[in-house]
């Protein structure tokens, strides 16, 4: 882990990567938001994230999320940016203020029975595997409208846009190809459904400028901020 300097030297790095990009991309550099990713890290790059002035953290386990929570500042958002089993969508809907991964029709309608409930409107963004990656998850490009439409029957779920993860390449036209494609998804589903769905999450340490070149409104970055990830 690295120390507090040395996380808000990198955070400033990061945050004047995603300036450059958008300058680049002709975009408002305040259109896109940083999710400091803390998982397999200590609490402490949660606090750090707190302490910088990050009002969000990404956290892709339920369970961590649910350990390291509770000594994190009540005012800090966490959002879930990874599978999760429907097993564990009511303790999902409890300790995240957003949930990233809706990957199926069937969990978005899990989500938005459970999430109805308990009482709660929680937003969520539907994971597309936009980049056809048989190692991620998230749902087909044709399958989102499925997702969608099982999510808009809830009101407790207000679904505000997508996420998606590029497949590993060492060719960046893959990545490129992968965020253009979730933006597409994303306007076919607005026309479609008559619906609006601002956020664009995508983009992470080794990627955002493509992200931000194709419209991404959140860049989830982990290694880039705290350092490489400590092996399981
Ligand atoms: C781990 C993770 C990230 C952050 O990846 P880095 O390459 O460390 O920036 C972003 N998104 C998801 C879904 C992740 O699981």
């Amino acid at each position: 882990m690295v120390t507090y300097d040395q996380f808000a030297g990198r955070c400033e790095a990061v945050l004047g990567r995603i300036r450059q990009a958008c300058l680049a991309a002709g975009r408002a550099p305040d259109s896109v938001r940083l999710l400091p990713v803390t998982k397999t890290h200590p609490v402490d790059a949660a606090l750090f994230a707190h302490r910088f002035g990050l009002p969000a953290v990404g956290e892709n386990r339920v369970q961590e999320a649910l350990q390291k929570r509770p000594q994190a500042p009540a005012e800090l958002r966490w959002e879930l940016i990874g599978h999760l089993q429907s097993n564990k969508a009511k303790q999902a809907l409890q300790r995240f203020d957003v949930i990233q991964s809706v990957d199926s029709a069937e969990l978005a309608a899990r989500l938005g029975r459970i999430a109805g409930e308990l009482g709660l409107v929680r937003e969520a963004l539907i994971q597309v595997n936009s980049g056809d990656d048989p190692a991620k998850f998230g749902c087909d490009l044709a399958a989102a409208p499925a997702v969608l439409e099982a999510a808009l029957a809830y009101p407790a779920l207000k679904v505000t846009g997508l996420m998606a993860i590029a497949p590993l390449s060492d060719d960046p036209a893959v990545a490129t190809r992968t965020f253009e494609a979730l933006r597409r998804c994303r306007d076919e589903l607005e026309a479609r459904f008559a619906v609006r769905l601002p956020e664009l999450s995508m983009g992470m340490s080794g990627d955002l400028e493509p992200a931000v070149a194709a419209g991404s409104t959140c860049v989830r970055v982990g290694s880039a901020l705290f350092g490489e990830r400590p092996s399981a």
